[in-house]
């Protein structure tokens, strides 16, 4: 049965890199059905709604979300962040990003999967300039919400077969909010014997994954604190272009790549469409394509393994054409099994 798949090309780079990847899809030959929706700043110029209420209904529908970067200005007043709104509406309370090292990777053997928490936090919302010349941001922490992305975490650890969960905190300055995380962590873990549990704090841990980033390999952490750090972790793979990510919800998914809009080097057909086109073996994945996952990520790494058709953020000169003509050559003569 054929899978619907609500699209977003989003801003920026984004058609480039979805149209991209949606030409490879059709390689595999998979049975999905796209709907396209527009959403993001260029619908929010032409029409003042970033999404549409009517939008939301049909991809509430979908079996999944794949999605381009939807830029969120920071000077655009009455614009509300499209990734927030989605991930609210859908519940998409865990996103996992994925850093595995590749032939092109300057740190090799690196094994990291991330687990953010992507609802609460300082990324709340409630933010307020009570007086003139002060700001706060409230940092809203809940037991629910810590409570379902550690457990997230330690069952895809046991699933998975890994071996540590290093959780990632501020506790001994922000006693209550990284309190309560570090509490329910500490609860949880008791219910997973077999992992190892590491609790790190933040800034620390910045540092340790400079310095020894294969002693890492399932971390989760709160919303704000996983933004930052998995960026730093991208530069480890080699290109934040390079990075997937998934949106899990109970009930719904959101394939995505890791890096935003990159308007500085929109249209002119060089970004790197492979953070995608992971992200979407991701979802084919999660839609039980497991053979068609498998070929697509075999034809990417043979791609990085030849290393002769690399866009410019992987220090080659192709284009984001030829280099999703190479990966489809790979597809196409691939016999179809895992190498
Ligand atoms: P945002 O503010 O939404 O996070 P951004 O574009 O400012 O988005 P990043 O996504 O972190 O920030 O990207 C930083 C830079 O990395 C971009 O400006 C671009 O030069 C480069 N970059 C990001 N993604 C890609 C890609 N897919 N291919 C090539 N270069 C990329």
């Amino acid at each position: 049965m054929s899978k619907r798949i609500a699209v977003i090309r989003g801003d920026g780079i984004g058609p480039e890199i979805v149209d991209a990847t949606l030409e490879v899809l059709n390689y595999l030959e998979v049975p999905l059905e796209y709907v396209f929706i527009d959403a993001g700043l260029a619908r929010w110029k032409r029409e003042g709604v970033p999404i549409s209420e009517k939008d939301l209904e049909i991809i509430e529908k979908c079996d999944a979300v794949l999605k381009g970067p939807i830029a969120t200005p920071v000077d655009r007043k009455g614009y509300r962040s499209v990734n927030v709104l989605l991930r609210r509406f859908l519940d998409l309370y865990a996103n996992i990003r994925f850093f595995k090292s590749n032939p092109l990777s300057p740190v090799k053997n690196l094994d990291i999967v991330f687990f953010r928490e992507n609802t609460e936090g300082l990324y709340s919302g409630v933010e307020l300039r009570p007086l003139p010349g002060i700001a706060i941001s409230l940092r809203v922490i809940t037991e629910h919400a810590s409570r379902r992305i550690l457990l997230r975490a330690f069952k895809y650890a046991v699933e998975n077969s890994r071996k540590k969960v290093t959780v990632v905190h501020k506790a001994n300055i922000l006693r209550e909010t990284c309190g309560l995380f570090l509490e329910t962590a500490e609860e949880i873990a008791r219910d997973f014997p077999q992992i190892e549990v590491e609790y790190s704090i933040v800034d620390a841990t910045a540092y340790k994954l400079i310095r020894n980033p294969d002693n890492f390999d399932v971390i989760v952490t709160t919303n704000m604190f996983g933004d930052i750090l998995t960026d730093e972790i991208a530069a480890l793979v080699g290109s934040i272009g390079l990075v997937p990510a998934c949106n899990l919800g109970d009930k719904y998914a959101m394939f995505e790549a890791v890096h935003g809009a990159a308007f500085d080097i929109a249209g002119k057909g060089i970004a790197n469409p492979i953070g995608l086109m992971l992200s979407a073996a991701y979802m084919l994945r999660y839609l039980g394509f497991r053979r068609e996952a498998d070929r697509l990520e075999n034809a990417i790494w043979r791609v990085l393994s030849l290393g002769n058709v690399l866009t410019p953020d992987l220090g080659g000169t192709s284009t984001t054409r030829e280099l999703i003509r190479e990966v489809i050559n790979f597809l196409v003569s691939d016999s179809g099994h895992c190498l």
